[in-house]
């Protein structure tokens, strides 16, 4: 579903990834973990095109096609969804406006019929539920003065209507409240259907007891150093990350 060969990307002139590779394949989950300032969030932001983010070299395929060469938008409808530590606020426009108009624009790539406004209805009210939201989030502004939680929630809201077929969550946990790591665990769990993949970035090995992930990667300085399955996770937990400090030392 996604390769990444030898990727080297860039932001402003510092670069961030560094020979990155990793495969995904149909229904799986990868955890990708790692110190802070590793480049995880970066791999996301260039993995959704977004500006600023420049690759050097490398190769990233998504489902078949040369993902480094579509907009963000043909990313979106080809089935990506990034889901970010910082949602943005989109004052003035309604979150149920956002969200129907984003889930027809997804189902329209996917050659299926335009939900009406009572399907879409039952959709969004089955997904607030779900994420224990109150259905008058749908009335406010798009994350506008929405606590930490509730974007969280909002935004694995939008992971369940916008049915994706790799999502990729980043997810800083500082701030996040056991709850609402439950309703990111939930959200994935849920859409979890053997064809469906996740990429979840962690620092933490918290969010992993609720999720259980099919592999674990460690990104550290740009490249994935280490991988293998959960059981890594809860290395990680005992250990921390010293151990990569002296690795890069003996390496050097
Ligand atoms: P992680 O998510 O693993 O904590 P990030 O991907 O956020 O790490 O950051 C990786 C490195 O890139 C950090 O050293 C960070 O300071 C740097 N970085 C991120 N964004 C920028 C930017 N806009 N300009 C310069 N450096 C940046
Ligand atoms: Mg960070
Ligand atoms: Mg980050």
């Amino acid at each position: 579903m996604l390769t990444i060969k030898d990727l080297h990307a860039r932001v402003e002139e510092k670069t961030i990834i560094k020979g990155l590779n990793l495969e995904i394949k149909p229904g799986e989950v990868h955890a990708i973990m790692g110190p802070n300032g590793a480049g995880k969030s970066t791999l996301g932001y260039v993995l959704s095109g977004r500006e600023g983010y420049e690759v050097e070299q490398g190769e990233v395929t998504f489902n078949g096609a040369n993902l480094l060469e579509m907009e963000v938008e043909e990313r979106a409808q080809a089935g990506l969804f990034l889901a970010f530590q910082y949602p943005v606020e989109i004052p003035g426009v309604s979150n149920m406006e956002f969200m129907k108009e984003s889930v027809n624009a997804m189902r329209k790539a996917r050659g299926e019929d335009e939900l009406s406004s009572a399907e879409f209805l039952k959709k969004a009210k089955a997904a607030c539920k779900q994420v224990n939201l109150p259905l008058d989030f749908l009335k406010r502004g798009v994350n506008e003065g929405f606590s930490g939680g509730e974007k969280k929630r909002n935004e694995i809201m939008q992971l369940i209507m916008l049915e994706p077929k790799l999502a990729i969550l980043d997810e800083s946990d500082s701030g996040l409240d056991v709850d609402a790591l439950q309703v990111v665990a939930n959200g994935v769990n849920s859409q979890r259907d053997g064809k469906r993949s996740f990429i979840v970035v962690t620092h933490y090995q918290r969010l992993l007891d609720f999720i259980e992930p099919d592999y674990v990667h460690i990104l550290a300085q740009g490249k994935i150093v280490k991988s293998g399955g959960p059981e890594l996770a809860k290395e990680v937990e005992a250990s921390g990350y010293a151990w990569l400090g002296q690795a890069q030392e003996g390496e050097e």
